[in-house]
């Protein structure tokens, strides 16, 4: 890769010739990043801050590839799981196969789950009331049974951006700038704060802050909303161990695998109809263990074009209150409160507009970047290089 200085009436402006730019480096940037120096290419990653601080080190960690629906979305999960255990084998990502851990304490849950259990793409199994209680530790009241999603992934997301960003930092082929806020694009030149990037192919992988990119990257991404979640941290009880990451019939509900099965129409109604104050608030509880036994615990949604900046305690409460009860524990300590904001577009998992030759705008709308960016990197450099000629 050439980097040279070059000398205006201003301040000295550095020039990086590469051959893919991407912007942005959160999971959907360093999806593509990585993606291109799969292919051989050489990349220059542009990022805005001094380190990752966006959705993509707020999250659960969760590889929840069981989620997606039949089709593409699926085919996609699982491409991604292949490039996640591809790069756990070749960087210092920790990876944990562990799974993840779908509790049911209905018989309509159960209906829901045995639905999905029943295709055997999804390599998940069905376990009893008593296989659940002795895989985690949870209250068993009410248990009925569970299903062990065995394709999942789980990890810490705060060490994982910061491993990847890691690996493509060590690369001679790659070089991640910081603390680089890009202002303008044209088509083969990207200009940042101090620096001009020519690149044939330039990815722009903004996260929320689709608004702040120059106008000529906007058309397409006015259909977006925001979706903003709060989350915990907090200290496990009695130093309890969980390997999968656990979720409850409110997931059943909300991804696309178990919510397109005619039997969670039941399930959706009985739950409306017992906790509405749940499903208004968007909560749907998830629990992931951090590598030092903190368990991280969410989540909540609210969407708008403009979000508060205020986390609601009510909202807090009602989460802290489903995991106690998960838990059987009468109270948990809360370590750290954040909250974190996704682009969304129902019924799409991913928007990639083309503003500007040799441009693409790759934006992760359902929530689940963490999960599937990798397996939607691939799609957009086919994209890219069939009309680059790179
Ligand atoms: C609370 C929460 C929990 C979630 N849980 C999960 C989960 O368990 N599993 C899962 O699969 N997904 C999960 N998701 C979704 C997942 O985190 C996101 O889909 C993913 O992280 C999005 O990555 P991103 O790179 O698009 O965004 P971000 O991580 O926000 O990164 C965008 C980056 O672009 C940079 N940037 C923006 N504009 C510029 C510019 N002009 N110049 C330079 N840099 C710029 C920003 O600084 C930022 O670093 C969750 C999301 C949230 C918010």
């Amino acid at each position: 890769m050439l980097v040279t200085c070059i000398d205006s009436m201003s301040a000295p402006a550095q020039v990086i010739e590469a051959e893919v730019c991407v912007v942005g480096a959160g999971m959907v940037g360093l999806a593509h990043a990585l993606e291109a120096r799969r292919r051989g290419l050489s990349v220059a990653l542009i990022e805005r801050d001094h380190h990752a601080v966006g959705a993509s080190v707020r999250n659960f960690g969760h590889l929840f590839f069981t989620s997606l629906g039949d089709g593409e979305g699926f085919d996609c999960a699982l491409r991604s799981r292949e490039r996640w255990l591809e790069l756990g084998a070749s960087t210092t990502l920790e990876l944990r196969e562990t799974g993840s851990l779908l509790i049911a304490r209905a018989e309509d849950e159960l209906a829901v789950l045995e639905a999905v259990a029943g295709d055997p793409a999804r390599e998940a199994v069905m376990l009893s009331a008593e296989a659940v209680t002795a895989m985690v530790p949870v209250d068993a009241t009410g248990i009925v049974g569970g299903m062990h999603c065995t394709l999942d992934l789980r990890v810490d997301p705060r060490a994982a951006v910061a491993a990847l960003a890691l690996a493509l930092a060590s690369d001679p082929d790659a070089r991640v700038e910081w603390g680089r806020h890009v202002h303008e694009i044209e088509p083969g030149c990207v200009h940042a704060h101090g620096l001009t990037i020519n690149a044939p192919i330039i990815i722009v992988c903004p996260g929320p802050d689709y608004r702040s990119l120059p106008p000529a990257l906007r058309p397409g991404l006015d259909q977006l909303t925001l979706c903003r979640l709060q989350m915990l941290r907090v200290a496990a009880p009695l130093g309890r161990h969980f390997r999968p990451a656990l979720a409850t019939g409110l997931s059943m509900i909300r991804y696309p695998a178990f919510a397109s099965r005619p039997q969670a129409a039941v399930l959706r109604k009985r739950l409306g109809a017992e906790r509405p104050e749940l499903l208004e608030a968007g909560i749907h509880l998830l629990i992931a263990q951090l590598p030092d036994g903190d368990l991280v615990i969410g989540d909540t949604h609210t969407y708008g074009e403009t979000l508060a900046p205020f986390g609601e305690e009510r909202l807090d409460e009602l989460l802290l209150a489903e995991a106690c009860a998960l838990l059987g524990v009468a109270k948990l300590e809360v370590r750290e409160r954040w909250h974190g904001i996704y682009p969304s577009l129902p019924g799409s998992t991913f928007l990639v507009t083309e503003p500007l030759a040799g441009v693409r705008v790759v934006e992760n709308v359902a929530g689940l970047g963490m999960t599937l960016s990798l397996g939607q990197a691939p799609l957009v450099l086919d994209g890219l290089l069939a009309t680059a000629g790179v």
